[in-house]
């Protein structure tokens, strides 16, 4: 189904980057992986890439680093021979009550979560428009839209990549660009696992089908707006949260 087409998933090395990598590879799509630091869990996500048959590198790069990443789009053009489809994954928190947040723990998260998708989107733009074709699909929250307390600079950040989602849609959607986010609720990856056990209790409180998600179940979703099945949708924002918000 992805035959042929090479993906760019940032924070690909864990959690739910590493299971987006994996259900492209199921689909037959090439993998540059992207990560910050974690050299093994970027060498296990690499192996179990292999299994699929696809090709398939790691590289490290700070996504917040706007030279850095110009390079990386560089570098996985030369690699793989071109680029179709972006996956801006990676993320950051850094939780504290708005009044004890510093400028810096604001700052850094927003350059992370908000602007390393728009250093990606910049750079793999130009390589999208001359072929006329390309995918992205940014990994929001649902505390981007519902706000969360403790998570002012996340919050802010994920909302804000909405924005970009609907803007990148419209400027693009002409050149057979679709820019689509995906929300997803409480998934059990290693962001999750920092949370308090309380907190995780009552979120299960309020989510309708009773169980926290598993990376798979974003990853299905991201995969199937990279398919041409859902070449008609555009600047979307689809929640994968077991009905958390609605
Ligand atoms: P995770 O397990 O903490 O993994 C984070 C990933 O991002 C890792 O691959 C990490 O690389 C990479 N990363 C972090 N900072 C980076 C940087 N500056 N440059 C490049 N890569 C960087 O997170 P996750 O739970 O899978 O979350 C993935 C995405 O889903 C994030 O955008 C997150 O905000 C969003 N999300 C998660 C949940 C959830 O419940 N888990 C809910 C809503 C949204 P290293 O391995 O090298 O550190």
């Amino acid at each position: 189904m992805l035959k042929g087409k090479t993906a760019l998933v940032t924070g690909g090395s864990r959690g739910i980057g590493r299971a987006i990598c994996l259900a492209l590879a199921k689909r037959g799509a090439d993998v540059a992986l992207v990560y910050a630091g974690n050299e093994a869990a970027a060498q296990t996500t690499l192996g179990m890439l292999m299994e699929y048959g696809v090709a398939a590198k790691a590289y490290r790069c700070d996504v917040a680093d706007f030279a850095a990443t110009e390079k990386l789009v560089a570098d996985v053009c030369a690699d793989f021979g071109g680029l179709d489809i972006l996956i801006n994954n990676a993320g950051a928190t850094r939780d504290k009550l708005v009044m004890r947040m510093s400028e810096t723990d604001f700052d850094d998260i927003i350059a992370v979560d908000l602007k390393g998708a728009f250093n990606l989107i910049r750079h793999v733009s130009g390589v999208f428009v001359k072929k006329r074709t390309g995918r992205i699909v940014n990994v929001t929250s649902v505390a981007g839209i519902m706000g969360n307390p403790g998570q002012a600079n996340y919050a802010s950040a994920k909302a804000g990549l909405i924005g970009l989602t609907k803007t990148v849609a419209k400027e693009l959607g002409g050149r057979g660009i679709t820019c689509n986010a995906i929300a997803p609720g409480f998934i059990k990856t290693d962001m999750t696992a920092a949370l308090n056990a309380q907190l995780l209790e009552n979120a299960l409180q309020i989510i309708p089908v009773k169980r926290l998600g598993e990376p798979e179940d974003v990853a299905e979703a991201v995969a199937f707006l990279c398919t041409d099945g859902a070449k008609y949708i555009t600047g979307q924002v689809i929640q994968v949260d077991g009905g958390l918000r609605m």
